[in-house]
């Protein structure tokens, strides 16, 4: 459930009109509403807490949406986050999560990056090698501190999502190998400085079905027990992200959080561990839609081709992942037409819908991309010398730009010419 909505035939982020976004701040523009933010955290925590899993620990991941804004909504709700670089924890650290609920993830953290994070005191590395893990208890020895691990495990098992965000099988670059986890861990309790801490497995993003979850946690379980016996202490199980978000609406709904807290539940009792999750797309996907305009309208040789000034540098999802997004009309004719809609972009990549039925607009129309708030401003680029987009948080009946289009001017001066170029 969202807070986009029509209110006298005109869609509005919660109690403010797009179109007066548009219009203050042009377009396109990325516009999140921060009653679905929480909600959405609220529903999650409630799926896991209200299938009796305690109060685990809800590290909200930062590469989703790192806006700071929405950063300091998740905050103040309590949540913490699974950063991927120095850049994200930074970030959460100064939206006000504290190190102790900040785990990090990612195979190829470097030695700067530890140092900040052991400096920072973050709850837990989620180490993902072998030379990592020993690269990480140098640095933490010659600082005098000790960090908390746990090796990802990849547990070869397919995700069934889109190939470039399955992150669980054997031949992907994630987690070390389930087969080889207890020679790993026997070699990590002899690193100095490194406190094993407990296992942690995230096999992709955007997952539809329940059973890859649960055939990944089953074989962590058994893990569990078998570090367990032999003489390690596991006291957190981090189950990592990707509970995916409708997005095209022909599509069955994935499963919901409590669906998917009641599957942990199942899986997880007796493991006695603290248990973390890395939820983004599901806290931040339906929390944003990508504001555009219609530039104009061109004939195609098969259907018209609806030019709107958001591009693939904008939100690059479906040009990356094959991603479908709904589009809607800011202030829909009650008719549709069956359009492609493309941006400006010089690529034909750069396509948003192929043959789509959609609501009926015309050149200077204002229309949404839906399920915007996940992997859509974060991925933007300044491809073909296009600023970066804007971000715009709404709550109630205020909104706030709460990051600026940067000025053409700008993108210019970021170059410097070389003297001997003169
Ligand atoms: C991307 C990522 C997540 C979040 O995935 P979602 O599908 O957005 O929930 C969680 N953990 C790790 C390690 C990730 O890389």
């Amino acid at each position: 459930m969202d807070h986009f909505c029509l209110k006298n035939g005109e869609l509005h982020a919660e109690d403010v009109a797009l179109a007066t976004i548009a219009e203050a701040v042009g377009t396109p523009v990325y516009v999140y509403s921060r009653a679905t933010l929480e909600r959405h955290l609220q529903v999650f925590r409630e799926g896991l807490v209200g299938a009796g899993l305690g109060d685990p620990l809800i590290a909200y991941s930062v590469k989703a949406n790192p806006n700071g804004a929405l950063l300091a909504v998740l905050a103040k709700q309590g949540a913490g986050a699974d950063v991927v670089s120095a850049g994200e924890l930074l970030r959460a650290v100064a939206a006000g999560i504290p190190a102790e609920k900040i785990v990090f993830s990612g195979v190829g953290k470097t030695a700067a990056e530890m140092r900040i994070a052991l400096e920072h005191g973050i709850y837990q590395f989620n180490l993902e090698s072998e030379p990592e893990a020993e690269m990480l208890s140098a640095i933490a020895s010659e600082m005098g501190k000790v960090a908390n691990v746990a090796y990802r495990i990849n547990p070869d098992v397919d995700a069934l999502t889109h190939a470039k965000i399955s992150t669980g099988k054997a031949e992907n670059k994630f987690g070390i190998p389930y087969e080889s986890s207890l020679v790993a861990y026997a070699a990590l309790a002899k690193m100095p400085a490194l406190r094993i801490q407990g296992v942690d497995v995230h096999i992709g993003s955007q997952l539809t079905t329940l059973a890859p979850f649960e055939a990944a946690f089953t074989r962590l379980g058994v893990l569990i027990g078998q570090l367990r016996d032999a003489g390690h202490t596991i006291e957190t199980a981090d189950l990592g992200g990707g509970l995916g978000v409708p997005y095209d609406p022909s599509e069955p709904l994935p499963p919901s959080p409590a669906e998917y807290g009641a599957m942990v539940q199942r899986v997880t009792a007796g493991w006695n561990v603290r248990l973390l999750f890395e939820p983004g797309r599901v806290i931040a996907g339906n929390a944003g839609v990508l504001l555009s305009q219609v530039i104009r309208v061109k004939q195609g040789a098969t259907t018209p081709f609806v030019i709107v000034d958001a591009a693939m540098n904008d939100l690059v999802r479906p040009a990356m992942y094959e991603a479908w997004h709904d589009i809607r009309a800011v202030r829909p004719r009650n008719s549709q037409i069956e359009a492609s809609v493309v941006g400006p972009i010089c690529e034909t990549g750069d396509t948003f819908a192929t043959g789509r039925t959609m609501d009926a607009v015309e050149a200077g129309d204002l229309i949404a991309f839906a399920t915007a708030g996940a992997y859509g401003a974060n991925m933007a680029t300044t491809y073909n010398s296009r600023p970066l987009v804007p971000e715009v948080l709404v709550s109630g009946d205020k909104w706030a730009v709460v990051r600026a289009r940067p000025p053409i001017e700008a993108l210019i001066a970021g170059d410097s010419i070389p003297d001997w170029l003169e």
